[in-house]
């Protein structure tokens, strides 16, 4: 790979806003660090990427990403240790699921040396905004959108690759109630839902708004077809633990390939659990839960790394989950995150380093 500097053009910020930020009151997604980097695809080539300060970008009310909801877009986060350190996780992961989802939709896929450049160059210069406490990151939106400006209805000539980085605390975990979902679905066979395409965002807006009205936090989706097999949750994966065993919905182009759930059932696996990937019905969870079996349900995304879910609502039925003796999600999420902070070994090469002080 080039070297960054001479890849991307930097434009520094003149005064950091860093020194009237307050990093330690944030609400998730709100505050953006001062830079930002950008690569627009015209012509059919990609234009020289640049890293600018964080700012407005102009778009024509005909840009077909308006119009058509041609976007995809990544969540991936950078962790800082005890020594100033930064790192990233698994971005190959990112980059290729990036571009997985481009396809999809029909657009020309990003150079890998730019995603990969462009992420650890715009973390390097603002090291400075990533909170160092356990369990605060450095939330990392790459933005991919089609910027033509024409209305037909046809994939667009003109793209715009973005990446944005927000600082973020330790995700709250109060109590999280969910909803098995029966009407709207969130995704189709044969359609977008194992891409990270806007429009699969706005397509649960409403069903979770209704859900959030009954007192839920999230929805679980179930398959659009039958509403009979559980799949995964809005932005997250779920993991069921019936007696002691983990289970997991395999991915299809339903669901999307989670990162975090990748890295879960691999730890679970290492550290002597039993997983099993595998379809699963509501039926099966519901019995589980009235006999008493059921003893977890989790989430795992990059936002909230892993999600206990306090209880489950299922029609009229709604199920407490206990506070299980041995709580595999929290056992998974201190495994994960001792590995996100360099606090543990990393036998998996998953840990990328991008900032390393020197001794
Ligand atoms: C992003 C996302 C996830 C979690 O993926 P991670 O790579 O683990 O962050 C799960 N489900 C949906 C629908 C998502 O958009």
């Amino acid at each position: 790979m080039k070297d960054p500097d001479d890849l991307i053009i930097i434009e520094k910020i003149k005064q950091s806003r860093l020194p009237e930020t307050d990093l330690s009151d944030i609400k998730f997604g709100t505050i953006f660090t001062d830079h930002m980097f950008i690569a627009d695809y015209r012509n059919g080539r990609w234009e020289k990427p640049k890293i600018i300060p964080y700012q407005a970008l102009p778009m024509a009310p005909s840009a077909k990403v308006l119009h058509y909801g041609q976007a995809v877009f990544e969540g991936m986060k950078a962790y800082k240790d005890a020594e100033g350190n930064v790192f990233l996780f698994r971005p190959d992961k990112n980059m290729k699921r990036l571009n997985r989802s481009a396809e999809r939709l029909a657009m020309p896929t990003v150079p890998e040396e730019y995603f990969m450049a462009g992420l650890k160059k715009l973390v390097e210069l603002d090291q400075d905004w990533i909170p160092a406490e356990y369990g605060s990151s450095l939330y990392l939106r790459p933005v991919y959108y089609a910027i033509s400006d024409e209305i037909a209805a046809s994939p667009s000539q003109d793209y715009r690759f973005v990446i944005l980085a927000s600082p973020a605390q330790a995700y709250y975990t109060g109590d999280v109630k969910v909803k098995v979902e029966e009407h709207y679905s969130r995704a189709c066979s044969g359609g977008v839902g194992f891409a990270k395409a806007a429009g699969n965002y706005a397509a649960q807006f409403l069903a979770t708004e209704k859900a959030k009205k009954e007192g839920f936090k999230q929805i679980i989706w179930t398959d659009s077809k039958t509403h009979e097999f559980v799949e995964e949750a809005g932005t997250m994966n779920l993991f069921f633990r019936i007696d002691d065993t983990l289970i997991t919905a395999p991915t299809s182009d339903r669901i999307l390939h989670g990162v975090t759930r990748e890295s879960i059932i691999r730890l679970a696996e290492d550290n002597g659990m039993n997983v099993e990937v595998r379809r699963l019905t509501v039926d099966e969870v519901m019995d589980a839960a009235r006999g008493g079996r059921l003893m977890e349900i989790f989430g795992s995304g990059t936002a909230a790394t892993v999600l206990p879910i306090t209880g489950i609502g299922y029609r009229d039925e709604y199920y407490e989950l206990p506070e299980p003796q041995v709580n595999y999600a929290s056992r998974l999420k201190k495994m994960l995150m001792d590995i996100q902070y360099n606090r543990a070994e990393d036998p998996y090469g998953w840990r990328v380093p991008v900032v390393l002080k020197k001794q």
